[in-house]
Parts: C-alpha cells; structure tokens; sequence
C-alpha cells in the first residue's frame, strides 16, 4: 500500500469509530446534540476530499462526476436529516475506491515487472579499464562485459567467453540458449553463469528492448471499442440521470402525495445507484490485464483494439519463410553451367552481401570469405525476386524466376521441392544453387491448436514456387496455399480475403518483405521480431521469439480478456437497472443503494483481474 492509500485507510477507521459512536448515542435516545456532532464529525473525515473535488470540478464546469454525485447525494441525506445515510454513502464509496486503487497498482505492478528488462548499467572497457555507465552512453562497437546474473545491457556480438543466456524476460520462453563467440545477444536477455565480452552492434535507443519498452507503454493509448463505449456512454449518461432525477424529485409529488421530502430522498438514491464507476474502471482494467497478461509471455499487444481484433478474427494467413519454416536455408546443391562451382557461390554471394533475406545470408555464409575479393558496385534488392549488382565487370543478377525473366534471361530448371537461386551473368544464364528450408518443429501443433480454437480459415502465402508451397502446405494441413506472389500480390490476395471473411483477418509475418502485408491486416502479427525493426513497427502484435505457438495462444488470451469485460458491462448495467427501479419505488434506501454501486464496482474489479492469470 502506497502512503496515500494508508491515509484513507485510516480516515475509514476513524470516520467508522465515530459512526458507530453517535449510533449508540442515538439509540439511548438523550444527547441528541452530540450524536449529531459525532455523525458530522464522521462525515467531514471521510468526506472532505470529495466534497472539495466536487466543488473544484464545479469550478470548472464539469459538474457531472462520480464527486460530484456522491456530494449532492450525501449531503442531501445530511439535509433531510438523514444522518447515518448520508455518512455511510462516503464510506462505502471510500472503501470502493481504495480497492480500486490497489486493484490497479497490482495490474500495473505485473506490467513494471515486464518492463524489469529495462537495463539500467552497463560495464563498459574504455582504454583498458573497466567503468559503469548508464546504456545510453555507450557507442555502437564499444566493448562491453556481461557477468553471471547480470542483464545484457545493449545488443551485440559475443566477443569471447561462452555463457547461458535466459531470455525469458522478453520471450516467456524459460530454456536458456547458450551462445559462443561471434553469437547475436540482446538487451534485456540475462547472462546466467559466466563472464562474456560483447561488442556492441545498436545503440540503446535502437535496441530492440528499448523499442519493444516504448511498445508496451504507448499500448495503453489505443482504445478497444468497449472502452470508447464506455467513456461515450458515461458521458450521455451521466446528465440523463442526473436530469431524471430532478424530474423524480419533482414530478410525482404532484400527483402521488408521499411527501415532498420523500421524493427527493428517492431522488438522491437514484442518483447514488447511477453511478457508473463499477464500468468506466473496470473495463480498461480487463483489457489492461489481458495486455499485461500477454506481454508476460512475450506477447505484445500494441492496444486493447487490437487484442479485441485478436479474439474476433476467423482467418490466420501465414507467410511462409521464417514464420512457417525456419528461415535458416542450407545450401543443397550448386549447378554452374560452366564457372567453377567455388566462384559461382562466390559471385552469387558477393551480390547478395547486403540482403538480409535469409537466403541471401545462406548463400553468403556458404561462400565463406572468397567473396570478398570482388569489387561491388550498384547494388540494389529487388523484393520478393532477388538482388541485382555489379561485381567487378559484370552484371549480376542473382535470384528466382521471376527475376531472371526481369532481366531477360530464360531458365528451365526447376529442381523438385528445393527453392532454386538462378544467376545470370551480363545476360546469360550461368547455372543455379539449391537452398531448402525446414519446417518449424512447433508448426503443425499451432496450426491444429488454431483449428482447435476453431478458426476456420488458415492460409499461407508465399514467394517461393509451387512444389515447396505445396509441400510445406500438406505437411501442416493447411489447404489454401498461394504460391509465386511478390509482397504487392501478397497485399492483393489479403484485401481478398479480408472482404470475403466475415471476423477479423489475422497476417503473421516475419517482417521481411511482408510489411505491408502487416500493416493492411486486421491484426499483423511479426514473428521473432528482436532482430527486425520495420517489423516492430509495422506490426499490431509482437511476438519476440519465433514460437509460432504464441498466435493460438495471443487469441485465447484475446478472447478470454473480452469475454470478462462483457461478462462485467452486462453484470453493472443489470444491477444498476434493477437497483435504479428499486431505487424509483422506494424500496431500497441510501446506504442499501450505496452498498449495491460499490459491491458490483468491486465484484467487476475481481472479475476483471482474471486476465491477469490466464493458464493455458
Ligand atoms: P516468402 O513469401 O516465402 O516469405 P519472400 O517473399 O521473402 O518469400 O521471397 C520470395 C522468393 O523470392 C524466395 O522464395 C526466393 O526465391 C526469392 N528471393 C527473394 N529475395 C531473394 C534474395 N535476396 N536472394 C535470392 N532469392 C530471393
Ligand atoms: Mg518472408
């Protein structure tokens, strides 16, 4: 508890002493003047604030609040002499209020303790010796140390040493991955055993916890549809009631003659019961929950829109390379037509040095170090076909079909289920390299669990030809596979699909080439997306590691969320109604009223916190 939330721990103590001792002095009947001062005495302590707050809202013209109707109602209690009425409303609404209070701060704590992967120091080698300074001081190619039990401060590259590192606090995922030198780390992962030298490939700003930080603190901004209903709703809501309870207090004594004061106490029930602060917190707090909820377990969600959008969705279009398959190619075979086979790879390599499609990082890797010795120059990708460059003298181009009949240059192979990487040289063909791909080992299981959740739609959308989409497709049961596209068909196909479904439409991407993709779905989803920034950007939800089993997940996790805020927007407005018609009838009283606006609050708080706990 938070200093403040002691105080109005206490001020409830005090006022309720006092409470109860000007109720026995009342029964006994004498002393009428003190058990009025006492009741006053309870009423001021536990009152002051709103009262103070109605009045400065007042000032400011927006008179209709929860203050400001809990003031007019209590006070016209204390009026009509209706003494421990008017001081049970404070109290209640006090008690309603302090648990909010640590409702929220408890969400918000499982939050801080996603943004515990801030790093907050980094040692730092500067001439030899070591120092401690904060991550943003430290430069792109410094050379940094890591030792056991301490967080990996920026991104980089394992210098010497080899370690555990466990990246659960930006993943959820709890096996620790052990890297060497020459291994990629990132910021916010924990060294567990041993001391590693990095040097430091981003600076902090750019790192990847640092965007993924700045990700989690604006997701709060955007707004579900429940919630803008919410915020609409409070604010039409609020002057009806307050003018149907002028018209209660007024209208019916003419006719119905209960006595005017007996009206007007209906009136200020009415009031007290319309209160709609049971809603307008514990909506957001659901979606704030579900959000919490899912970046513990390396889900990001960049806004309660786009968690409602999750749980509605009926269609998941996955990319293939890198979402559906690995994305680590290995080279299979080498067909030159007449270059020694060491050169093509090389040539072929030199022209993709620059690419970071990963199998363009295959063929380059497979070169080794010979490709090095060429001069390159021009060189430029063409997305979704291949990369086009000058090396030494000669025109190069390097990549699929597609890209050869770019340059006009014929080629015939087409080497069974192995994706083919065609070169061309000054405008002739000069043979081919095979790379294949595997699939996720985890990849079958998401696509069934998705069917489980019954999604009904699953495609996959690829630039590879034929034969390898329809083999990866059969081996995960998925039945719509489009082959041969280029990211502006893949954008096409989409638009199509999404018009012709009737829920949401769900795109996961690895963020290569397929950030439009990502951005024209209902929910893009990035995939591993620690090393890829367009994708961070570009995509609505993002999952850190590249478990593919976090998409089934992210839903259920969605639709549990929306679940509970409905279950709490039926629950409030049901009692609210019925207690408003009490209310209207005069069967329930003031502090009856009360109790009914702070029990369902605090009912739909509890309800609301379930997002926090979602177990698989
Ligand atoms: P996917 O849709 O499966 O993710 P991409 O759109 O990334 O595939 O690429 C489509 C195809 O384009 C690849 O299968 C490959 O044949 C070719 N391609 C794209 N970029 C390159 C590159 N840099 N080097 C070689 N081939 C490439
Ligand atoms: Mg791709």
């Amino acid at each position: 508890m938070t200093r403040k939330q002691r105080q109005v721990l206490l001020r409830i103590i005090v006022s309720a002493v006092f409470l109860i001792a000007a109720v026995l002095i009342d029964k006994s009947g004498k002393l009428e003047i003190l058990s009025s001062v006492f009741y006053l005495t309870a009423y001021f302590i536990i009152g002051y604030d709103i009262i103070m707050k109605a009045a400065s809202s007042l000032r400011h013209r927006r008179f209709i609040d929860e203050n400001f109707l809990m003031s007019i109602a209590s006070v016209g209690a204390v009026v009509l002499g209706e003494f421990f009425e008017g001081v049970a409303v404070m109290l209640f609404y006090q008690v309603g209020e302090l648990f909010q209070s640590c409702a929220v701060a408890k969400s918000r704590k499982s939050i801080a303790a996603l943004m515990n992967i801030r790093p907050d120091k980094a040692r730092v080698i500067i001439n030899g010796e070591e120092q401690t300074v904060s991550p943003e001081k430290v430069a792109v190619d410094d050379v940094i140390l890591v030792g056991p039990g301490e967080k990996i401060p920026l991104d980089g590259v394992v210098l010497s040493g080899e370690a555990c590192i466990d990246a659960s606090p930006l993943t959820g995922e709890s096996v620790p991955v052990s890297v060497k030198e020459g291994s990629e780390v990132a910021a916010g992962c924990i060294c567990t055993d041993s001391l590693i030298k990095i040097r430091v490939t981003k600076s902090f700003a750019q790192s990847s916890v640092s965007k993924i930080l700045e990700l989690v603190e604006n997701s709060m901004a955007s707004k579900s549809k429940s919630e803008r209903f919410i915020t609409k709703f409070a604010r039409y809501y609020t002057p009806i009631v307050v003018i149907a309870a002028i018209l209660l207090a007024a209208v019916p004594q003419l006719f119905i003659s209960a006595g005017r004061m007996e009206w007007v106490r209906r009136a200020l029930i009415f009031l007290v019961i319309s209160c709609p602060c049971a809603l307008v917190i514990s909506v957001p707090l659901s979606f704030f929950g579900g959000i919490g909820s899912a970046s513990r377990r390396g889900i990001l969600v960049k806004g309660s829109n786009y968690l409602e959008a999750l749980a509605k969705c009926d269609t998941v279009v996955f990319d293939k390379t890198g979402t559906l398959t690995k994305g680590s190619f290995t080279v299979t075979g080498v067909y030159p037509e007449k270059m020694d086979e060491r050169i093509l790879v090389a040539v072929c390599a030199a022209a993709e040095q620059h690419s970071n499609h990963p199998i363009a990082k295959t063929v380059v890797a497979a070169s080794g170090d010979d490709y090095k010795r060429f001069r390159v120059s021009n060189l430029r990708e063409v997305s979704g076909k291949g990369s086009i460059a000058v090396v030494e003298k000669w025109e190069v181009a390097v990549g699929n079909a597609a890209l050869m009949e770019e340059v006009g240059v014929s080629c015939t192979v087409s080497n069974g289920a192995d994706t083919v990487v065609h070169i061309a040289v000054n405008g002739e063909y000069e043979g081919y390299i095979t790379v294949a791909d595997t699939i996720k080992e985890n990849a079958e299981k998401a696509v069934l669990s998705l069917k489980e959740a019954e999604i009904e739609n699953i495609v996959m959308l690829t630039g590879d030809k034929q034969e390898v989409a329809e083999r990866v497709a059969s081996a995960l049961h998925i039945e719509k596979a489009y082959h041969e596209l280029l990211p502006a068909d893949k954008v096409e196909i989409l638009e199509g699909i999404i018009s012709s479904s009737e829920g949401k439409v769900i795109f996961a991407g690895d963020g290569i080439n397929d950030a439009p993709v990502l951005t024209r779905a209902d929910v893009g989803i990035a995939m591993g997306a620690l090393g890829s920034d367009a994708a961070i950007e570009a995509a609505d939800v993002v999952i850190a590691d590249d478990d593919i089993n976090k998409i089934p997940l992210a839903i259920k996790i969605a639709r549990k969320t929306c679940d509970i805020a409905t279950q709490n927007i039926v629950f409030a407005l049901g009692i609210k109604a019925l207690f408003l018609l009490l209310g209207a009838f005069g069967a329930t009283g003031m502090a009856g009223a009360v109790f009914a606006d702070v029990g369902v609050a605090i009912i739909a708080i509890l309800n609301s916190m379930r997002t926090l706990k979602y177990k698989n």
